[in-house]
Order: C-alpha cells, then sequence, then structure tokens
C-alpha cells in the first residue's frame, strides 16, 4: 500500500511541507547508500497516544551513525522531542514514524566529507507488517524459508548499524522469499549459523527455554529483541543467546519474529516444515501478549518503555 502523506516533515530542525521533502538526485545517499535510520510506532492507547521506546530508538540513530563516522548536530534530547513535535504536528495515531540521517548534496567522490548531514523525521499510518502477526487469529503464523542469501559478513558491512545500505542485502532476501510463496526469509550468517530476517530478530523456544540469535551472528540490535527478553526474563523464561545451527528451527516448539514493523510474529512452518502443530505457543502467546498490553496500554508500563504524544487517535488503520 502507498504511504498516506502526512502534512508535515521534520527537517534539521523545522517542520516543512511533506512535498517540499525532497533531496537532489546527485546526494552522496542516492549513489553510495549512507543513510542511517529508525522505524518506531507509536500506539493508540485508552487515554491517547504513546511513542514505544522513543529514546532507544533515537539513541540506535545516534549509534548508526557514529559507526559511519556521520555528524549529527542533534542531542538524544533533540532527536527525541523532534520525534513528538512531528507526531503531534501531523495528528495521526497510530502511526509509524521514520527518523534517517544522511550524506546530502555536496561532493560526489565516495568519501563522504563533503556531503552535509541532513536529518529528516516522518510519520504516517502503517498498519501490521506480515500479515499473520499476533492479533491475527489463533492460527494466526507465517510460512517463511531460510534464505539462500548469507547476513552481511561482520567484517564487511557493521550489522550493529541500521543503515540504508544493509537493506540491499535485506531486499534480496526479502524478494527471493517472495518469489517462492513464503512471508519471509530468514538469513544464515557468513559461518553458516542461524541469523535474522530481512526486518527481523529471530526467537525459538524448545523445552520451555527461550533461544535468540547473539549480536556477533550479524544481526540489528532490535528493540523490540530487547523488549521482549526483557519481558522473558520479567516472567522467569529462561533466556539463551547463542549460535545456532538452521536445524534448531525444524526441531522448535515455537519460533517467532520480532521487530518495530513486525512486531511479534509467529512462525507457523520453516522450509514447509511444520514449527510443532503449526499454532503460535504458549510462551509466544504469553509474552506477545506482554508486549501488546503494553504498547496498547492495557497493562502496567513497568520498564517505562512509553512516551505519550497529544494526538487523537483514530479507531481504524487498515492493514
Ligand atoms: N533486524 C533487522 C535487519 C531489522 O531491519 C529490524 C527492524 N528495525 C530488526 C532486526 C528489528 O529491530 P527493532 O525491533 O528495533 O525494530
Amino acid at each position: 500500500m502507498p504511504i498516506q502523506p502526512t502534512a508535515k516533515i521534520w527537517h534539521n530542525g523545522k517542520l516543512i511541507d511533506w512535498d517540499k521533502a525532497q533531496i537532489h538526485v546527485m546526494s552522496h545517499v542516492v549513489h553510495y547508500g549512507s543513510s542511517v535510520f529508525e522505524g518506531i510506532r507509536c500506539y493508540g492507547q485508552p487515554d491517547g497516544a504513546a511513542i514505544f521506546r522513543l529514546p532507544e530508538h533515537m539513541q540506535r540513530l545516534l549509534d548508526s551513525a557514529k559507526i559511519y563516522r556521520m555528524p549529527i548536530p542533534y542531542s538524544l534530547e533533540q532527536l527525541s522531542s523532534a520525534v513528538v513535535e512531528t507526531v503531534e504536528a501531523n495528528g495521526v495515531a497510530p502511526c509509524y514514524v521514520r527518523p534517517i540521517a544522511m550524506r546530502g548534496y555536496g561532493e560526489i567522490g565516495v568519501s563522504p566529507k563533503g556531503s552535509p548531514t541532513e536529518v529528516y523525521i516522518a510519520n504516517f499510518a502503517w498498519g501490521k507488517y506480515m500479515a499473520a502477526s499476533h492479533g491475527g487469529g489463533e492460527d494466526a503464523g507465517s510460512d517463511v524459508c531460510v534464505s539462500s542469501w548469507n547476513r552481511l559478513a561482520p567484517n564487511t558491512m557493521p550489522s550493529l548499524a541500521k543503515a540504508g545500505a544493509n537493506y540491499m542485502n535485506s531486499q534480496l532476501i526479502r524478494m527471493e522469499a517472495d518469489m517462492h510463496g513464503y512471508a519471509e526469509g530468514i538469513a544464515l550468517d557468513v559461518n553458516g549459523y542461524l541469523s535474522e530476517g530481512s526486518g527481523e530478530n529471530l526467537f525459538i523456544v524448545r523445552n520451555g527455554v527461550l533461544y535468540t540469535t547473539p549480536l556477533a551472528t550479524s544481526v540489528l540490535a532490535g528493540i523490540t529483541r530487547d523488549s521482549i527478553l526483557t519481558l522473558a526474563r520479567h516472567f522467569g523464561i529462561p533466556v539463551v543467546e547463542q549460535v545456532m545451527p538452521r536445524e534448531m528451527l525444524y526441531l522448535a516448539d515455537e519460533v517467532f519474529f520480532t521487530g518495530t514493523a513486525a512486531e511479534v510474529s509467529p512462525i507457523r512452518s520453516v522450509d514447509k516444515i511444520l514449527v510443532a502443530d503449526g499454532r503460535p505457543g504458549p510462551i509466544t502467546r504469553q509474552l506477545a501478549d506482554e508486549f501488546f498490553g503494553i504498547a496498547n496500554g492495557l497493562r502496567a508500563d513497568r520498564f517505562g518503555w512509553l512516551t505519550p504524544v497529544n494526538v487523537a487517535v483514530e479507531q481504524a488503520v487498515s492493514a
């Protein structure tokens, strides 16, 4: 579905009209993929709307920029306030927020030093990313495959940076899955161990233990991943971050993806092998219920994850 424009986009400290947020075709980012960005959700709640883990997302934006030596002339507080300002100016909630910092128009050599940093923040309505994400019914779950593409090798592109260029690899994974009729692909790392989806972290449950792939397997340090690990520890579910072979997927009792867009998305089958009986398992449901309960303001925000915004909530957002 095409983006539904909102009124304003934040650019280098000012709100400008959506249609005016344009860059020149000779900008460094267009040629060399030199952007870092975030994806954040703002949830509707009984008493208004709230942004989920805003400071953590903006800190990751600063971290991504630091890895790429990209100067950002705004503090964490300024960037976080800019997101609130944009969401409140546009008055759209629930919504998805997309802050992006890029190397702009200047010199055209590979070195980005002569290209100024441009920072933009947009927000817009966006529904479910994976059709069968939690809330899609008791039997919901996606059919996924293991990709023939590997994730980025650690000494090539740093996966802890959420950089635009990384998503060329994600596009290959996603398009291949699509062409073969799967909802998503799971990539292995360069050593053949499990890594992550094209835009999601990976979780596996076996014998009551929750496993996820460690940061050293070329994954993004997902903020939803961190939320799920925090909730699991809170519930006393044993949590293990370890390198895992592909076949753990086939032997799992439960498998699910996490991500800001994907939220908590149960996986029904991998490479046409059913995960247990094909229905979301009890640990997936317990964690997803708590995650959505907090995000939607129906359960206590006991970890301080929400930043309230002053926006009237729209009743329905189409998927
Ligand atoms: N891995 C990749 C490659 C991603 O693009 C995303 C989405 N940002 C994630 C994992 C999940 O990260 P988060 O939970 O912070 O959205």
